[in-house]
């Protein structure tokens, strides 16, 4: 006899909860440093990168809230970091950016675990990805890393028009795979995307925490620091 599954449509997050964003990142910036010389302005890569980061990271809080537009993030992501140095126009700061987004979506390196348990699932669950990467990069991120095949429905806010958290990109989704709210199940890195937005939808989600951060004012239906640990909420 076999038990009627109570999720069967499952959403993931890309970057940081199946591909390894920090890993695949961290190496094309290596590249990069070298390839344009940052050391000439910048003590060492570690310190370029710590610096880096931040400012990242808080451009990308900015994105997803829809407080800045895609175009002024891969402006400023490079020009800023070197506007001081007076080192890099804005034009060449988009080369470097364009460089360094194509050597990064060639990366190959995935979570822990992620292929096995996508390999599981295959099959026995619709496998969708809710994204809000960029169009131009999350496709070769996906074929290069041998992700592609496992998914039906790729979801990109690029293309649905609003970001994580916004519950407009999970309607969306929902409508694309054409899924039900109760049958589905968000899973993702990030509380304030992921969670918080699949929340806002009446989505169940699990948080993919490996890094064990403390949890600030949500609480994810489920929480995980292994990916593969999906595999003891679904049975
Ligand atoms: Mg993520």
């Amino acid at each position: 006899m076999t038990m009627k599954k109570k999720y069967t449509n499952l959403f993931f997050d890309l970057d940081d909860t199946l591909w390894d964003t920090a890993a695949n990142s961290l190496e094309s910036m290596k590249e990069i440093y070298l390839i344009y010389n940052f050391e000439n302005y910048y003590s060492s890569f570690d310190n370029f990168y710590t610096v880096y980061l931040k400012h990242n990271n808080r451009l990308w809080d900015q994105y997803s809230k829809g407080l800045l537009k895609k175009e002024e993030l891969t402006r400023s992501r490079f020009y800023t970091l070197f506007e001081k140095h007076n080192a890099f126009s804005i034009e060449k700061s988009e080369q470097i950016n364009s460089d360094y987004m194509a050597k990064t979506s060639m990366k190959r390196k995935t979570i822990d675990g992620a292929i096995d348990l996508l390999n599981k699932l295959n099959g026995e669950y619709k496998l969708h990805i809710i994204t809000n990467g960029f169009k131009e990069v999350q496709y070769t991120k996906l074929k290069q890393s041998g992700l592609y095949h496992f998914f039906d429905q790729i979801i990109l806010s690029d293309e649905a028009g609003v970001n994580k958290p916004n519950p407009k990109i999970f309607d969306y989704a929902l409508k694309k795979a054409n899924a039900e709210k109760e049958e589905s199940l968000m899973i993702g890195d990030m509380l304030d995307t992921d969670i918080k937005g699949a929340h806002a939808c009446g989505i169940d989600q699990v948080w993919f925490n490996p890094h064990h951060q403390e949890i600030k004012d949500i609480k994810p239906t489920y929480e995980i620091s292994r990916i593969d640990e999906l595999m003891k909420i679904l049975d």
